[in-house]
């Protein structure tokens, strides 16, 4: 088949990927002029989720105040984005957190065996780096934290729960003082660079044929014609004016994998998903005293907040902030990008003090969607000939690998290697 993918992040081009090795002819197009330019280059490393590092559960915005949550809550009055946070909070509730990890949990391993076959075919190299050292403040986040460390061992994560001089012996640049309530290590666990992931798997594509990429072209809209979809392509700016066909391309199936633009494409064709775009910051900054350095990734557990090394610098990425989805394309105010800055600050020196000169730090932000009931969106949608693979919220990078995956199954009519509960709570119609 012909297959269009709109989006060249992270999940349209693992599903270019799939699709391809699946047998289809694919045409990926992306408005930037190269892949990995959207949330997959703010990434900060981890590669799949574990209990920890979902955004929903009893952790999660458990507590209203900003600076002990992570993140900056601009919602207001705004109907959907306090509806989000009002869905979200029911997953508090250690059942509710419990069946709903359960049901990703087999996309994360379906993941897992993606990500593993993909880089011993090419023998990839990513920066890949072993071992996550979650931090807790308060004994009362420690508690809050349980109902995680009960799903690691119900699923037999590999895992170390340590007291906070097991953290220090292990990690020389975190200190027993000011006390803290210990940490949770995964020395099994990964940190990679997913913006060169990306662009190492496009390359692979390019040079194998049979997937085009089109870069610097942005998709106005998707038609949908009985047997055939198409995508509208909007005119590049300066271009001179060229006849409309020329600015169509037909297909037998279209994958919407654009990030947080996918929710214009779809509201167009009148599916409105409860989605919503979450900003998120970074800072890179270089390293100030080496012997103050981690040589594993530290998270902040409850603020979500994760420092990892690359060479002479760390990236320290975080600092949500939740505000109305008709913000997002706007630029963030200086208060408010100054609040959520302050955040990854103040969590690298809680955690590593001496580590990072933050003053010398270059910000980023950029957007990431969150769903509801904190799953991403996969399959087959509103049409037989349109999919669509998004909504992966902090977990696209390793997730995406297997999202693609089922797309790329789906497409091909094969029998998908997840269960069906799995199926369905993945499903864009689960929101109906
Ligand atoms: C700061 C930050 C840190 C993160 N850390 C992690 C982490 O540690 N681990 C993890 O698993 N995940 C992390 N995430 C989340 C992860 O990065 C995302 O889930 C993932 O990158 C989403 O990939 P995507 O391809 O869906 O979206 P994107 O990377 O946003 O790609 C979508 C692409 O679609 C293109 N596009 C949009 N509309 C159109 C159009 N109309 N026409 C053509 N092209 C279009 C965009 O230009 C973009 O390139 C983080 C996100 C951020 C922002």
């Amino acid at each position: 088949m012909d297959v269009i993918v709109i989006g060249g992040g992270i999940a349209g081009v693992a599903t270019a990927y799939q699709l391809r090795a699946a047998g289809h002819r694919v045409c990926v197009v992306e408005r930037h002029a190269t892949v990995a330019q959207g949330a997959t280059y703010g990434h900060s490393g981890t590669v799949l989720p574990t209990p920890l590092d979902v955004w929903f559960g009893p952790t999660f915005m458990a507590s209203r105040q900003n600076a002990k949550n992570g993140i900056v809550n601009k919602a207001g009055f705004n109907g959907p984005a306090r509806q989000l946070v009002k869905q979200l909070a029911e997953l508090q509730e250690p059942n509710a957190f419990g069946h709903q990890y359960g049901l990703l949990r087999p996309l994360i391993e379906l993941s897992r065996d993606t990500l593993a076959d993909m880089e011993a075919r090419f023998g990839l190299e990513f920066e890949q780096a072993s071992g996550v050292l979650y931090l807790v403040r308060t004994e009362q986040e420690w508690q809050q934290l349980r109902p995680a460390l009960g799903l690691l061992r119900l699923f037999e994560v590999p895992h170390h729960e340590l007291t906070p001089e097991q953290c220090a012996a292990f990690e020389h640049s975190v200190r027993t003082e000011p006390a803290f309530a210990g940490g949770v290590l995964f020395d099994q666990e990964r940190t990679a660079n997913c913006p060169l992931f990306t662009k190492l798997i496009k390359q692979t594509l390019d040079t194998q044929g049979d997937v085009q990429f089109m870069l610097g072209c942005e998709v106005a809209s998707i038609r949908l014609e009985g047997q055939r979809a198409a995508v509208e392509l909007a005119p590049r700016p300066g271009a001179a004016s060229r006849s409309r066909e020329v600015d169509v391309i037909h297909a037998d199936a279209v994958v919407v994998a654009a990030g947080h633009g996918s929710l214009a494409l779809l509201e167009r064709l009148g599916l409105r998903l409860p989605l919503h775009p979450l900003r998120l910051h970074t800072l890179v900054a270089p390293i100030a005293h080496e012997e103050c350095a981690p040589h594993v990734a530290i998270v902040d557990a409850v603020k979500r907040i994760a420092i990892s090394r690359m060479n002479h610098r760390l990236r320290i990425a975080g600092g949500a902030v939740l505000q109305s989805a008709g913000q997002i394309d706007k630029p963030l105010g200086e208060a408010v990008t100054k609040e959520a800055l302050a955040l990854l600050g103040q969590a690298t020196h809680d955690w590593i003090p001496g580590a990072a000169r933050i003053s010398a730090a270059l910000p980023w932000e950029g957007a990431k969607l969150l769903s509801p009931d904190g799953l991403p969106v996969i399959g087959n949608a509103l049409h037989p000939r349109l999919f669509v693979n998004i909504g992966h919220g902090p977990a696209g990078w390793g997730l995406a690998c297997g999202s693609g995956k089922l797309v790329a199954d789906l497409i091909s009519g094969s029998a998908p290697e997840l269960p069906a509960d799995t199926l369905a709570a993945l499903r864009a119609d689960r929101f109906r």
